[in-house]
């Protein structure tokens, strides 16, 4: 496996592999990975000849400067599992690289990242549409992979590739879970074992919201469970449940007329180290 880290070896490794024809698929992670990255690997691996990894913490998609600072990095165990699950060429820039002096543009979608999750962490979907163009002007990749775990990412993503005429094509993929049902995160590692355990309250709130929506439930039924399923655990502080029409992420009322996306988030954790946890569920008509 190639390691590159600048932005002129990783196009010079995509250039020879399309001059043989190849084509190629871009997982873009920050590092820490679990099966969850690995199963964008493999959905990856199975469309594409090449698939290139991306590792970078991207500092303009923090709010906090403390959730930056303690962001797990693990590059000699990351690049261990990317070879071994057979990644061609893996792209570890460091930020100056990303953002050279003078670096002043973003790329924003103006709508989808400015909603829901993206009011209570402001700038954060304009971080990652940044970044996310510049790793796709990079590779130039035919196919990119993201998990829909981070659902309301993956819409952002489809919309600004959809609105630029990225040629690259984006694929979302499941979310892997723990066996307990906790969504696999590289935040995860941070919680207390107590932490741990109560962390499962977010998918048992999304098997709920499924329960009260196949028995005909309403928009305001299934709020109501989940938020009941939350605040039932004490060691979770609930920030957000929203449940919106899957592809346009608007608000929803009363019997779902279309597929449903379930967004939600709660704080585990002391105060002054708090972890936040997403989960997500969408729900066929
Ligand atoms: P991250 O390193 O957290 O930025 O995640 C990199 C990519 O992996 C993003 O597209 C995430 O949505 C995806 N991802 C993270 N956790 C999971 C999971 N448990 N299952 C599937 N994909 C995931």
């Amino acid at each position: 496996m190639e390691v590159c880290r600048t932005v002129g070896a990783l196009r010079a490794f995509v250039a020879e592999r399309k001059a043989l024809g190849h084509s190629v698929g871009l997982v873009p992670t920050m590092g820490a990975l679990h099966e969850g990255h690995m199963s964008l690997v493999a959905a990856a691996r199975s469309q594409n000849d090449d698939v290139i990894a991306t590792i970078f913490v991207n500092p303009t998609q923090f709010g906090q400067q403390s959730d930056l600072d303690n962001y797990p990095r693990t590059e000699a165990a990351d690049c261990a599992k990317l070879e071994a699950a057979g990644v061609a060429a893996v792209f570890i820039p460091n930020v100056e690289e990303m953002y050279p002096a003078g670096a002043e543009t973003i790329v924003e979608t103006t709508g989808l990242a400015n909603m829901l999750h993206g009011l209570v962490r402001p700038g954060h979907y304009r971080g990652v549409c940044t970044v996310v163009t510049k790793l796709f002007n990079i590779a130039g990749a035919d196919n990119a992979y993201f998990g829909e775990k981070d659902y309301q990412q993956l819409q952002v993503i489809r919309r600004m590739a959809r609105d630029l005429f990225v040629p690259t094509h984006v694929h979302g993929v499941p979310t892997v879970r723990e066996a307990d049902g906790l969504a696999m995160s590289s935040r995860n590692v941070r919680l207390a074992p107590e932490d741990r355990k109560a962390a499962v309250v977010l998918s048992r709130s999304l098997a709920k919201a499924e329960e009260v929506a196949a028995q005909g439930g309403t928009v305001e039924a299934i709020d109501a469970a989940i938020r009941a399923t939350i605040n039932a655990e004490p060691r979770a502080r609930l920030v957000g449940v929203d449940i919106v029409e899957a592809l346009t992420l608007a608000p929803i009322a009363g019997i779902p007329q279309s597929d449903i996306g379930i967004m939600i988030s709660a704080e585990f954790g002391p105060e002054d180290n708090t972890v936040l946890l997403i989960d997500q569920r969408e729900i066929a008509k």
